[in-house]
Parts: structure tokens; C-alpha cells; sequence
């Protein structure tokens, strides 16, 4: 039951023949899944020629048209949804029920392009004389590259593919070759909804040598990509370098600050449960808690005995709540910093290891008395470790969580409208929750300082994918 997996260029799925393949292997078993065809020079040549003859097509497609093909190709997602969940699930470990609500959540994001993309205006200015016209026109940017991560393999390109789309651009996408399922799945749907051949194309490889080689084309004139901040500099300089626009999602090292007035037993087992989503693989994941030091025992009782009850094993077995992380990598990364942190006389109060299980299983791990210096609190870990901290004064807890360079999410939970506010309006990132959690496609989401440039979804998410051009009539 797992997708056939395949190149995408110029409208046609490209399988084998000749080139080279890399083995899919299932994180939670490893057993393999498929092969991965590799993008030959002469497939990314046909990519950018395909995606450079087909713009001057789409941008001229009338916005209507664009939107009913976008919106057709989310119908079929949305059809699709458990076989493409299920693929999901197996190329990256997730439980089902996740995958399905990422599956949900892409098709979201996909019918807000199709119905922003009939907005995209521009304006008339006020002249200074009567017998002119001063118009400012957006206009899509041209061929764009996009290269995506492996934790959300749809979500994530979806939000690429959707704002190019939208707004009369063509697209290259190259996802994570780890989890490929999801983005073949997103091509087979908008192949199926009658989107014109070259709009969309897929290829795989080494990530490097692929961004190296599209990013080095004229044709090419905007770059997104979401992973970490190392990745996400280097192509920003190859991409500033040649003035290409950009949109870049990179990590985060969210701070989670929980006042003494806030509902702890319920923000606890609330924050557990959420840490543990995607195994902690989420680039708004909580990642350093900071407790009031009256609620702090509470707050760690609680939290500890919730995360203790969570199922974890192989994400498509029913109840499963926790899946493995993506690959070996990640699960030696988090031996490091558990590690790291023991070694500096930090508590391992809940797990710390990796699981006896086939797969690369990491238990979900609380630290406790950790000291400044432990590379957990600097260093974004991308798995299911919490580091609680406690504090006593709200002007401190703030002055740290904004101390690192990174500036995604944040997360403050009180009740009281005064401590709110003057949280939200000091902590330096690009979301800020408060009390409430939820990544929806009518708002915008990016990050700031490191994390970041630009955002996706909400109003804003066409600005990085349109030109503006003044036009003066006389
Ligand atoms: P990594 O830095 O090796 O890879 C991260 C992603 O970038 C992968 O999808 C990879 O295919 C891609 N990539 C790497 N080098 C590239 C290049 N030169 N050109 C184009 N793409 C390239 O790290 P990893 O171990 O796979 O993942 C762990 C780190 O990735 C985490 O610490 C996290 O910061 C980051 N990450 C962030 C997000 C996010 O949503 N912001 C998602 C996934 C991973």
C-alpha cells in the first residue's frame, strides 16, 4: 500500500531507467519501503525548462481558472487521504491519526491558495494630474525552486506549492528523499486535476548537489526551503548572491513560560501530550519550559505521569500515540544532548534513552535541574526531550527566553490579560501563543531572527512569490 514512488517533470512521472535509486526504509520496522529515482543533470534541465516554458502559460491563466484547478487537486487529496496518510505513516513513523490530520490540513491550506489567489490585487494611486494613471500591478515572480523537510512531507510542500501556484508562478519542489510518499501523492492529485504540464515538478537527489544546481539558474527566481537554520543560511547566501526573492522557515527553540495563575493540571497534560507530536520533530515543538517556581512540583507531577502513559511503537498499530523519529541521525542527536545535560549534573527524571524497540525509537525524556550551559537549552533538539526550568520573576523569564538567536514560536499560559500582554508584546518571535495551540491556513506562520524570512499562509502568504510594478499612464 505504499505510493509508487516517482519523479514529476513536465507532466509526466518518471520512474527507474537507468538512474540512480535510493532504498525508502521505514523508520518504526526498517524495513524498505521502495526505490527513489534520482533527478539525472539532464532531468533538472528538463525541470527548468519545463517549469520556464510553462509560466508564461499559467501566468496568464486567468486567476479563476488557477483556483478551480487548485482547488480540484485538494478534492482529490482530500479523497485520497488514507492511502496517502497511510504512506506517510510508513516512510515517516508518525501515527496514522496524524498523518491523516496532516493530509486534512494540507487540503486546507491548498483551498485557502486557490481562494486567495482570486485576490491578489493591486491599486490605483492618486495622480497629481488629471490625464494621468498611476496603477501598482502584482505580478507572479516566475519559476520557483522549493525544498522541503521530511516532517511534514506534504504540509510543508503544500504551503510552497500552494502560494506559487496561486499567485501564477511555476514550481520545482525537491522534498526530503527520506519521506518522499506524501509530495509524489501531491503531484498524482494536481497531475489528475488537469494542471497543465511543467506548472509542477518534482525531482530528487543529494540535496546539495540539487539546490547548488537550480539555484545557479537564471531561470530560477525565487527559493523557499524549510529545514535548519546551518541549511537554510547556506542557500540564502547562494540565493542572495543572485538576488533571487526568498522565503525561508528554518528552526526554532520555542520557549513555553507557564505563570503561577495559570490552569497547571490541564496546561501540563496539554503541553506533554504536544511535546510529543510528531515525536517532538516539529519546528514550533515547546522546547524549553519555563515553570513558575510556586507550581513547579505540580507541574512536573503532572506532566511526567502523562507523558508516561502515552503509547508509543508503530504509528499504523491502533492507540499508537508516539512513532520513532525520522532516522538514526536524529535518535544519536538526542543521546547527545541527554547526555551533554547528565554529564553537567542535570536529573534524568523520565526516560533518556533509546527504546528496545526495531526502529529508531527514542524514549520521551524529562530533564529537570538543568544548568545554563547544557547544549538542550541552546541548541534545538527536534525530538521528545523537555528541559523544565523554574523561574520567579517574570522580567527574567522573558530576557531568556528571547537570549537565543532563534525567534519561531513561544508559548505563555496565564490568566491574567496583564501578564499576557506584556509577554506577547515582549518575546521576540514570529508566533506567540497564548493559552491556545493551533497552526491554521487563514494566518500567517514564519519566523524571525534566525528562524527566519517571510510567512506562510494568512494574507501575507503571496508577498515572497509576487513583483510589484508601478505602471505611470499619461
Ligand atoms: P539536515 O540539516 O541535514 O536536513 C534538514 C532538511 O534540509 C532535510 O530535508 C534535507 O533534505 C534538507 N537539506 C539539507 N541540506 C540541504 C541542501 N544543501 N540543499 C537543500 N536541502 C538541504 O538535518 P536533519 O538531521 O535531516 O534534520 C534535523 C534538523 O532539521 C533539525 O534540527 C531542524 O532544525 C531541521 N528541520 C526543521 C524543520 C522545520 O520545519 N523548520 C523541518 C525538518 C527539519
Amino acid at each position: 500500500m505504499y505510493e509508487q514512488l516517482a519523479l514529476y517533470i513536465d507532466g509526466e512521472f518518471l520512474t527507474g531507467n537507468g538512474r540512480t535509486e535510493q532504498q525508502i526504509i521505514n523508520p518504526a520496522t526498517l524495513e524498505p519501503l521502495g526505490l527513489l529515482p534520482h533527478a539525472s543533470r539532464a532531468d533538472l534541465d528538463q525541470a527548468l525548462l519545463s517549469a520556464h516554458r510553462a509560466f508564461s502559460l499559467w501566468r496568464d491563466t486567468p486567476a479563476v481558472e488557477r483556483s478551480r484547478i487548485l482547488r480540484r487537486a485538494a478534492e482529490l487529496l482530500r479523497e485520497r487521504r488514507r492511502d496517502i496518510a497511510t504512506s506517510i505513516t510508513l516512510d515517516e513513523g508518525k501515527p496514522l491519526r496524524e498523518a491523516i490530520s496532516e493530509v486534512q490540513t494540507s487540503v486546507e491550506h491548498l483551498e485557502w491558495h486557490a481562494e486567495e489567489g482570486r485576490r491578489i490585487y493591486g491599486r490605483i494611486i492618486p495622480p497629481r494630474s488629471l490625464n494621468v494613471r498611476q496603477m501598482v500591478l502584482r505580478e507572479p515572480v516566475g519559476v520557483c525552486a522549493a525544498f522541503t523537510p521530511w516532517n511534514f512531507p506534504l504540509g510543508q510542500a503544500i504551503r510552497k506549492v500552494g502560494a506559487a501556484l496561486g499567485a501564477g508562478c511555476t514550481i520545482i519542489v525537491k522534498g526530503a528523499e527520506e519521506c518522499p510518499s506524501g509530495i509524489v501523492a501531491m503531484a498524482r492529485a494536481f497531475h489528475d486535476a488537469g494542471l497543465p504540464h511543467g506548472v509542477l515538478n518534482v525531482v530528487w537527489g543529494v540535496p546539495s548537489e540539487i539546490s547548488e544546481y537550480l539555484l545557479a539558474s537564471p531561470i530560477v527566481r525565487q527559493v523557499s526551503f524549510t529545514g535548519s537554520v546551518p541549511v537554510g543560511k547556506h542557500l540564502a547566501s547562494l540565493a542572495g548572491a543572485q538576488m533571487k526573492r526568498m522565503t525561508m522557515e528554518l528552526g526554532g527553540h520555542a520557549p513555553a513560560i507557564v505563570f503561577d495563575d495559570a490552569d497547571i493540571d490541564h496546561t501540563a497534560a496539554m503541553l506533554a501530550r504536544y511535546k510529543l507530536r510528531n515525536s517532538g520533530q516539529i519546528c514550533i515543538s515547546p522546547s524549553r519550559f519555563f515553570i513558575h517556581e510556586k507550581v513547579y512540583d505540580q507541574f512536573v507531577s503532572r506532566f511526567v505521569e502523562t507523558m508516561r502513559t502515552v503509547k508509543i511503537g508503530n504509528g499504523l498499530e491502533d492507540g499508537v500515540e508516539m512513532g520513532p523519529l525520522v532516522h538514526q541521525r536524529r535518535v544519536e542527536w538526542m543521546q547527545q544532548l541527554v547526555d551533554d545535560a547528565r554529564s553537567r549534573g542535570a536529573t534524568v527524571l523520565l526516560g533518556g534513552k533509546r527504546l528496545d524497540l526495531p526502529g529508531h525509537f527514542f524514549a520521551p525524556t524529562v530533564l529537570t535541574e538543568v544548568p545554563q550551559q547544557a547544549r538542550i537549552l541552546h541548541e534545538e533538539p527536534f525530538g521528545p526531550i523537555a528541559p523544565l526550568i523554574r523561574f520567579n520573576d517574570t522580567d527574567d523569564v522573558l530576557r531568556e527566553a528571547n537570549s537565543l538567536p532563534y525567534g519561531l514560536a513561544s508559548y505563555v499560559f496565564t490568566n491574567s490579560i496583564a501578564t499576557a500582554t506584556k509577554a506577547s508584546n515582549a518575546l521576540e518571535a514570529g508566533l506567540v501563543y497564548v493559552n491556545q495551540i493551533a497552526v491554521v491556513a487563514e494566518t500567517p506562520f514564519g519566523g524571525i531572527k534566525d528562524s527566519g524570512i517571510g510567512s506562510e499562509g494568512g494574507a501575507e502568504t503571496f508577498d515572497c512569490y509576487l513583483n510589484t510594478k508601478y505602471v505611470m499612464q499619461g
